[in-house]
Order: structure tokens, then C-alpha cells, then sequence
């Protein structure tokens, strides 16, 4: 059985997933009579102290649900450069929304206030109208980084200065509830919107939430079907999404060790660079520029050992750990890696 760190999308559901899948009460959801769906949205709303809830099915189409709700055609909004929004989701801001963007450099993936305080548009004749800002909690391509509550008060500050509405891309906000302590609510009163994964982690089979106040929510209601995204009996996959997010959350602790673990081994291969401190939550990226084959080739080679990790983009390589990789195989995943790099020198 290989080892699976390409990501943690990869994690199955549990046996009490698929039982209550089996089991799971359903109606016709976009008539809104589908009682399970209903207990899902507004179990998501109160966990993340908002007044309502949109069950989507993915992170993507919750965060361009977000993006088409909260602008308008010709705005432009503000990101991080290395967002997912930006990156990853084939620049559905553009198509959908018909909004242009402007990008910052984050540090552990926090845009700095004064680049977001200079990147606001003037009202004048010339410029596009700053729609949105968008934010990403945990980090992704940042391995992971949590988006301290202080940042998020001064940056929804300046935006409020501003009237300009936030987005928060929280696809792994739960596992920056777990690694701070603090209840997901502290994170989310700073934004507008918030979208969470409950298919990463969480181990849902599918599925996204997208939260908000009643009105943007009932908005979003609207563009999702108008995207096609409206669903009929989908309490067979929403019960499981409920499991997730009752049942799930603390869990992530676990990962979050198993990543300081593989972090801590994988820090001691001298050609291999990573700093160990940024490993926060359950990402670890590492540089591997130094150990003479490309990010693509040890990638290869190490999938042909069992170990099964993600082409980063040039000398980074990314691990994900999560439910279904233990402690005891993240141990042998780290000694094939030692063996696999140390052959390569
Ligand atoms: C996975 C991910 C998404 C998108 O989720 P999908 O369900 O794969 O569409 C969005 N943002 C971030 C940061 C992610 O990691």
C-alpha cells in the first residue's frame, strides 16, 4: 500500500460516513425540503458564527460563488500571489464574475497592510472599482500558515474604511482552529465570507460551505443554481459532510503532529531545506533544489518507493499528511525519503 501525501483530499470516508450516508433522511434540495442538507447549513453557520449556510460541491465553486456575490463586472479585486483563487481555479474570477485582479506578495501567506492599503483604488474616471479582498487561511502554497487574528482585525479595518468586502478561502480554517486554540468564529467575524472544505481533512466524501449573512448567502443561493450547482436528494452526501464538521475538527491535532514529525526528519537530510517553525498545521513543503534532481524527478522516484507526495512547482516538493497515513507510516515514509535522496548523492 503506498503512502498518500499528494494531499488530504485523498482521505476516505469512515465507516460511520457511509452508514450515515445509507441512512440519510433527503428531499429536493433546491425546493429546500432536504432535512439533512437544512441541519448541515445551519450546523456550518453556528460553528462559523455566521447567519447562514450554502452547501456546495467543491472549495472552488464556493469561493467563485463568493467572488460573483460580493463584486461586480469591471471590479478588480486584491489577492495574495500565490492563492489558490489565483492559481488554482482557472481564473473562474474572470469568466464568471468578470472581475480583473490585483496580486500581492504574501509572507507566510499574509499580504502586508500597507501594500492592501496602496493597492485600494482612488475613485477616479480611470480605475476598475476595488470589489473584494481576498484572504487564504490556512495557507496553501505557504505550507500550511495560519492568518494570525490580528492581522485579520487590521486588515478587515482597512477594509471596512473602505466598504470593501473580504473573502476568506478557509478551505483548511479548521485546522488553524485546532493549531491556535482560538474558535473558528475569532477568525471569521473579520470577513464577509468564508468557504471551508469539509472533503480535505475532514474527510467528507464531498462537498463545501460557504457562509455569510443571510442576504449574501441567499444571493449565493441564487448564483449557484444559476451555475448549475443546485442539488436535488443531496443528503446522501451532506451526512457525511455533517459527520465531518461535528465529528472531525479535533482530530486534526493528529496531523498536525505527524507533519512536525515528517517536518523534524525530514529538516535532518542535509541537502533538503526546509524551516521547520513555518510547519504550522499539516503541510510541509520542502526545497529539494539542492539534492541535484528536479522536485519532478524525486517525485517519480519516490512514488516508485510507495511514497506518494506533489510536484510543487520548480525544487518544491509538498507532503500532506492527514487521516489516513498513521504515525508509524509517516516514520517509513521519512526513512524511504532518507534512503531515496541519499541514493541520489
Ligand atoms: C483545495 C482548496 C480549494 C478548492 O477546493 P476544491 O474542493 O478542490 O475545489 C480552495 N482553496 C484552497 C486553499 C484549497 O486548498
Amino acid at each position: 500500500m503506498p503512502i498518500d501525501l499528494r494531499s488530504d483530499t485523498v482521505t476516505k470516508p469512515t465507516a460511520e460516513m457511509r452508514k450515515a450516508m445509507y441512512d440519510a433522511e433527503v428531499g429536493d434540495d433546491v425546493f429546500g425540503d432536504d432535512p439533512t442538507v437544512n441541519r448541515l447549513e445551519e450546523t456550518a453557520a453556528e460553528m462559523l458564527g455566521k447567519e447562514a449556510a450554502l452547501y456546495v460541491s467543491s472549495g472552488t465553486l464556493g469561493n467563485q460563488i463568493a467572488i460573483q456575490t460580493l463584486t461586480r463586472p469591471g471590479d478588480e479585486i486584491i489577492l495574495e500571489q500565490q492563492s489558490h483563487i489565483y492559481l488554482y481555479e482557472g481564473a473562474g474570477h474572470a469568466v464568471y464574475a468578470g472581475v480583473q485582479t490585483q496580486t500581492l506578495p504574501g509572507v507566510r501567506g499574509a499580504m502586508s497592510l500597507a501594500d492592501v492599503r496602496e493597492a485600494i483604488r482612488e475613485p477616479n474616471i480611470h480605475h476598475p472599482r476595488t470589489g473584494l479582498i481576498c484572504v487564504e487561511n490556512t495557507h496553501n502554497k505557504a505550507g500550511g500558515t495560519i492568518l494570525g487574528l490580528d492581522h485579520l482585525r487590521e486588515l478587515a479595518s482597512i477594509a471596512h474604511e473602505h466598504q470593501i468586502p473580504i473573502h476568506m478561502d478557509g478551505a483548511r480554517l479548521f485546522n488553524a482552529v485546532v493549531a491556535s486554540g482560538h474558535k473558528a468564529p475569532a477568525f471569521t467575524q473579520h470577513v464577509d465570507t468564508v468557504q471551508v472544505c469539509l472533503s480535505k481533512g475532514l474527510s467528507a466524501p464531498v462537498g463545501s460551505i460557504l457562509a455569510g449573512s443571510q442576504e449574501v448567502i441567499e444571493r449565493a443561493r441564487y448564483i449557484r443554481k444559476r451555475m448549475g450547482g443546485g442539488m436535488r436528494q443531496v443528503g446522501v452526501i451532506a451526512a457525511p459532510a455533517l459527520i465531518a464538521l461535528t465529528q472531525m475538527v479535533e482530530r486534526l491535532a493528529e496531523d498536525h503532529q505527524n507533519a512536525k514529525i515528517l517536518a523534524t526528519g525530514l529538516a535532518e537530510i542535509d541537502s533538503v531545506q526546509l524551516d521547520v517553525s513555518t510547519v504550522e498545521t499539516n503541510i510541509v513543503i520542502i526545497d529539494v533544489t539542492k539534492t541535484g534532481i528536479s522536485s519532478v524527478e524525486l517525485v517519480d522516484r519516490l512514488r516508485t518507493e510507495g511514497v506518494w507526495c506533489a510536484d510543487f512547482g520548480p525544487g518544491l516538493v509538498r507532503f500532506v499528511t492527514h487521516k489516513d497515513v498513521d504515525r508509524a507510516q509517516v516514520q517509513e515514509a521519512l526513512a524511504i525519503i532518507h534512503r531515496v535522496v541519499r541514493g541520489v548523492a
